[in-house]
């Protein structure tokens, strides 16, 4: 009985729960169960939460048992949450050893509204230190290993959710994405991740990266679970002063109804520079088959020039760590976590050798390029210009999207590399994130759904699908209409 809930997709789940043909406890103790069978393999979670977990499962029974109709269509259903978001319950590290058992002292929103929704939260999933990387080997405690060949990186930075996901040690999960690291990791481990539009899913309580490109995002294995999801967390929040107060996008219907239709009178674009002979055969051979399906639905497809994508990752890679900069600098030793402090120290040494201790490589490294970057004298050719690539890159689009309702390309160039294939060579990690930085910069939203394996290795590569600010749903329409053409994939035993 409980490996078979484990393998269950989250709206069948919902479904059994609701109409009480099993218990949410039931589902819940299986994945708990699951996650101790597994995990000691891969290292997904970075701390488990069972008790808990089983807590809101027994109160989502208790409600349902007494008659009321569930919290939300995903109540009783479990999650794995991405240790970025805060929680007062369990630590929030940010895979850091400067945040090392530090508990929040308030929940972020989208906890907030997971606990409203009656979904019990399994733990908190391993990730790139402060969510930079594209592989979690950048995590103080470990790297995550992928399901699929563990061997092999299972993305980044939300590896965790996506291997938790590809293993079955939870249904549903939840990833950040700054500039890939929802979508990367779905690609790779053959599940499903979306990044919505900036600014509608709150980012209160997300341990901040990069503040004008982070994004909180639901994960799951089907097109479906994850607009289930995203309808959940989305939602306007004065707490967050880049939310935006639109209602939130019809999401789930748009799934249903891609999942049941065709593609007749959708335009899609193919970004002729996403498509590139630098990218894995097998990746390319992949994309091209899930172009031809599109077109097989109905779609018209064509060919998108967007010439700006070429200088996306040399703007990003200034941006980013711009923002990285000002935002670390709260972890000062004073008020969080870890404290380096010997005698006869000044506040200044203190502060230094806690940093010191407490930080990894690349944190580092994004630190003194993204303190470099803003210096005086250097101000305008570096961050200034990576500033005006960021608007032609919203440009690009808007001309893009004159002609089409959707863009497509490969998600990430490659499929999963062997652990420490890539760690002594930053900038070969960072050219797997090509064609999903692009998105972010523009505060768009993008998807990344399965489409098939890959010819040359037999594994995973995603069908990556973008969307205008606020046209979340369409991403949701096309890969629901993708990911039925397609047929299963099938996940690792
Ligand atoms: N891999 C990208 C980076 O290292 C994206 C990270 C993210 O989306 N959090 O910055």
């Amino acid at each position: 009985m409980s490996t078979d809930l484990t393998r269950l997709d989250a709206a069948v789940l919902a479904e059994k729960i609701h109409s009480r043909e099993v218990s949410a406890v039931e589902v819940t103790e299986a994945h708990v169960q699951r996650i101790a069978e597994v995990d000691g393999a891969l290292n997904a979670f970075l701390h488990v939460a069972g008790e808990s977990a089983l807590v809101t499962a027994k109160e989502v029974d208790s409600s349902l048992d007494a008659g009321n109709a569930p919290a939300s269509a995903l109540a009783g259903v479990p999650l794995a949450l991405k240790d970025i978001f805060t929680t007062t319950d369990m630590p929030t590290t940010c895979a850091s050893k400067i945040l090392e058992g530090w508990v929040a002292p308030y929940d972020a929103t989208l906890t907030v509204k997971l606990r409203e929704a009656g979904i019990p939260i399994l733990g908190k999933t391993n990730l790139d230190e402060f969510a930079m990387g594209s592989s979690t080997e950048n995590s103080a405690y470990g790297p995550t290993r992928n399901p699929w060949d563990t061997t092999r990186i299972p993305g980044g930075s939300g590896g965790g959710s996506a291997a938790a996901l590809a293993s079955h040690q939870a249904p549903l999960a939840i990833g950040t994405d700054t500039g890939g690291s929802i979508r990367q990791p779905a690609a790779v481990t053959a599940t499903v991740g979306t990044k919505p539009t900036y600014g509608t899913v709150s980012r209160f309580g997300l341990v901040a990266c990069a503040s004008s490109l982070d994004q909180g995002g639901p994960c799951a294995r089907t097109v479906l679970d994850t607009a289930l999801l995203h309808e959940v967390i989305a939602g306007h929040d004065p707490r967050d002063s880049t939310s935006i107060d639109v209602p939130v996008r019809p999401v789930v219907e748009a799934a249903r109804q891609g999942a049941t239709g065709d593609l007749k009178g959708v335009r899609v674009g193919v970004v002729k520079e996403l498509h590139s002979d630098k990218y894995q055969a097998g990746v390319l051979s992949s994309f091209d088959a899930a172009v031809a399906q599109l077109t097989e639905l109905g779609a018209e497809v064509v060919e998108v020039s967007c010439p700006s994508f070429d200088y996306a990752l040399a703007s990003y890679y200034l941006i980013l760590p711009s923002e990285v900069s000002s935002n670390l600098a709260r972890f000062d030793a004073m008020r969080y976590g870890l404290r380096v402090d010997e005698p006869g120290m000044s506040a200044d040494q203190v502060m230094a050798a806690t940093r010191e201790a407490g930080f990894g490589p690349e944190v580092k490294r994004r630190i003194m390029i993204g303190t470099y970057a803003l210096s005086a004298g250097y101000y305008d050719a570096y961050y200034g210009q990576a500033l005006k690539v960021r608007s032609l890159i919203a440009q690009d689009f808007d001309r893009a999207y004159e002609q089409v309702d959707v863009l497509v390309s490969p998600t990430s160039p490659f499929t999963p590399w062997k652990l420490g294939e890539k760690v002594d060579d930053p900038l070969a990690m960072y050219l797997s994130d090509l064609c999903t930085l692009p998105t972010n910069l523009a505060g768009h939203c993008a998807m990344s759904v399965p489409s098939g394996l890959s010819e040359d290795d037999g594994l995973p590569v995603g069908l990556q699908i973008l969307a205008p600010a606020l046209a979340d749903e369409r991403l949701y329409r096309v890969g629901a209409a993708f990911e039925a053409a397609r047929g299963p994939i099938g996940l690792p035993a």
